[in-house]
């Protein structure tokens, strides 16, 4: 990444010998991006992050089928990227949506996709797994449902990249696959969005033809040179090993023995590196401090919503109530992490809820 701020500097838009090197270098990273996913290169839009490459996909998608329709279909455990983008365009544009539940363990039910569709339906948007609950769902079989009814297919892929065994990126079902870097240890702030051909999208962004005329506005190398480095050491092979990490969050599991603690989804596929638990009386934000004081870094549902006191959406969505969904904590491991790190938890989190129910 550190070139782009020094001797490649220059804009890959400009025609200058620097500009042109730069210009060679993010062709290179199209073609490594699409080398891993085994896609075309003009199929892979760099985006500012996860929540660029959705609002892309959704907004986009929704704005160009429009003359077929107006319907879109999508769960109520998305990320709020998802759900805010639709819930916009059903606002302010006449769109159509319908929300699918999920069972108790986050899953959305493919028979209840098929029932949704109609022939008003342009887009499916469903996550490939979930932030929260770390669920993975059948992504491949919703995406063949879409398919199967010639509706196009949208999935966030965000925290299953780097997690789960990739092979290549149609092995989604999708039309369009949204991802991000930070999420497998690349920068935050780089993004990308597949866009299977020919599928075209509305631009959201109005300026230079930059991205084959898909996204505008002057690429950010350091972060697609960041981005694509951790897709191709990554993505191929892992890096949250499931081997490494299940004994580890196994472990951690065990608080669930712990009075007044929930294991959530305890029996959902789920993702090698997130558990999340319940401690209903407890609110998330006073939980997270009381951690905190201890040096343990933990979030609520979702990282993006911290400091908001609301009840998990996706923990209602799995049929808990308001006390039970405001008092998520989750533990997201990484490849460092230590089983001494995992005891330490163990260790502190009793105290940690004492503190509080003593207070
Ligand atoms: N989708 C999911 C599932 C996420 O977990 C996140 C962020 O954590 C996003 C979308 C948004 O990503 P970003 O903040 O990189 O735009």
């Amino acid at each position: 990444m550190l070139p782009f701020f020094g001797d490649f500097y220059g804009n890959p838009s400009s025609i200058h010998s620097v500009g042109r090197k730069v210009r060679a270098f993010l062709d290179d990273c199209r073609e490594r991006v699409a080398g891993v996913w085994k896609c075309k290169a003009s199929e892979v839009v760099f985006t500012s992050g996860a929540t660029e490459s959705i609002n892309m996909a959704i907004c986009g998608t929704a704005r160009f089928l429009k003359p077929k329709g107006r319907h879109i279909i999508t769960s109520a455990v998305e990320h709020h990227a998802v759900l805010h983008a639709i819930e916009y365009l059903v606002n302010k544009e006449g769109f159509e949506k319908t929300i699918l539940p999920v069972d108790v363990e986050g899953m959305v039910n493919p028979q209840d996709l098929e029932n949704a569709i109609c022939d008003n339906t342009i887009l499916v948007s469903i996550m490939a797994a979930n932030n929260e609950t770390g669920t993975i769902q059948s992504i491949s079989e919703l995406g063949s449902v879409c398919r199967r009814s010639g509706v196009c297919f949208h999935t966030d892929a965000v925290q299953w990249f780097g997690k789960e065994p990739f092979d290549n990126i149609l092995q989604f079902n999708a039309d369009l696959v949204s991802i991000c870097g930070h999420k497998f240890y690349g920068p935050k702030g780089s993004g990308a969005l597949f866009i299977r051909s020919p599928l075209l999208l509305d631009p959201i962004l109005f300026g230079g033809s930059h991205e084959n005329e898909r996204r505008a506005g002057t690429e950010n190398m350091s972060a697609i040179a960041g981005l694509v480095e951790a897709i191709s050491l990554f993505v191929p092979s892992p890096v949250f090993d499931r081997k490494l990490m299940t004994p580890l969050v196994d472990k951690l599991s065990s608080l669930h023995s712990l009075p007044g603690v929930n294991l959530v989804c305890p029996s959902a596929n789920r993702l090698s590196n997130t558990c999340s638990f319940t401690v209903p009386k407890i609110d998330s934000i006073t939980l997270l401090a009381s951690l905190d004081l201890d040096g343990i870094c933990a979030s609520s549902g979702s990282a993006c919503s911290a400091g908001s006191l609301s009840p998990s959406h996706v923990l209602s969505a799995l049929g808990n109530n308001d006390n039970e969904a405001s008092s998520l904590v989750r533990f997201s491991l990484g490849r460092e992490t230590t089983e001494d790190e995992i005891n330490f938890v163990l260790d502190k989190f009793p105290t940690a809820i004492e503190r509080i129910r003593t207070a």
